[in-house]
């Protein structure tokens, strides 16, 4: 992914804009995992949502695989669906469908053959704790449990990049740690993971993690691949301090 001159700002009326990501250039390998860290409001939302093709920018662009990201949302949501899963920070689940039914529609879209649907719906579900559950309505689970149903759904197709927005924000430290293991496992498989953040726990399983203040790109920090450690939590806790002085 690659984002040059970059740039969002939200018109509210006719004198009241708010420009919040200034001109960022950007690069992210594939199969990286990358954790984007900032205070409220620095703009990790919006960068994540341009960089998935959800929102459009006002100015520059995104490519990729050096393609530029279609205009047109028809043609971004074949795009995204082929390529991209995206866990939202409120995980739109739809309250009608059971857990289960909510993560075979996003398979529906791509695999025609419902059996194999089923059966990859089964699997992640198992895997992500919520298989004994899956004919709950979203109000009728925990907000761990839609979280990680959620997650199931962004990751049914196999997408190429998996983007996510603050993803354990609402789970305990067992369901987080569990994420965040999956993570890395798909990541071990070669997924891209693009993860935004504001827990540093979460932020030691990226191998980089960027720094925005006001959407600007203030730094970025390569990840010690060794585990979590104390080493690199020392370091990251670092960085604010730093950022103050300059
Ligand atoms: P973060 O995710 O880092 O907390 P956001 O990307 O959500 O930050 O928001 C960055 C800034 O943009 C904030 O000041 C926020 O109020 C503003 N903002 C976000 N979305 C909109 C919108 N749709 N309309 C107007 N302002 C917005
Ligand atoms: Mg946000």
């Amino acid at each position: 992914m690659q984002a040059r001159g970059l740039s969002k700002e939200y018109i509210l009326g006719k004198d009241n804009r708010i420009l919040v990501i200034p001109g960022m250039d950007m690069d992210i390998q594939q199969g990286e995992f990358v954790a984007i860290m900032g205070s409220s409001g620095s703009g990790k939302s919006t960068l994540l949502y341009l960089l998935g093709g959800l929102d459009s920018p006002s100015g520059g662009e995104v490519r990729v695989n050096g393609r530029i990201l279609p205009k047109g949302q028809d043609q971004n949501a074949r795009f995204r669906r082929l390529t991209m899963g995206v866990v939202f920070q409120h995980n739109n689940l739809v309250p009608g469908l059971t857990l289960e039914e909510n993560i075979l529609v996003a398979a529906y879209l791509v695999r025609k053959e419902r059996k194999g649907a089923r059966s990859k719906v089964f699997t992640l579900m198992n895997e992500l704790g919520i298989g004994h559950i899956k004919d709950r309505f979203p109000a009728q689970v925990s907000g761990g449990e839609q979280q990680r149903c959620a997650i199931a759904r962004a990751l049914v197709n196999d997408p190429q990049i998996i983007l996510a927005d603050e993803p354990t924000g609402s789970l305990n430290s067992a369901a987080t740690r569990n994420v965040l293991e999956t993570f890395t496992e798909l990541n071990a498989r070669g997924q891209t993971v693009v993860m935004v953040t504001h827990e540093l726990e979460a932020a030691c399983f990226a191998r980089r993690v960027i720094f925005l203040r006001d959407g600007e790109y203030v730094d970025d920090f390569p990840m010690d691949p060794a585990g979590a450690g104390s080493e690199k939590e020392k370091a990251l806790f670092l960085i604010p301090i730093n950022l103050k002085n300059d």
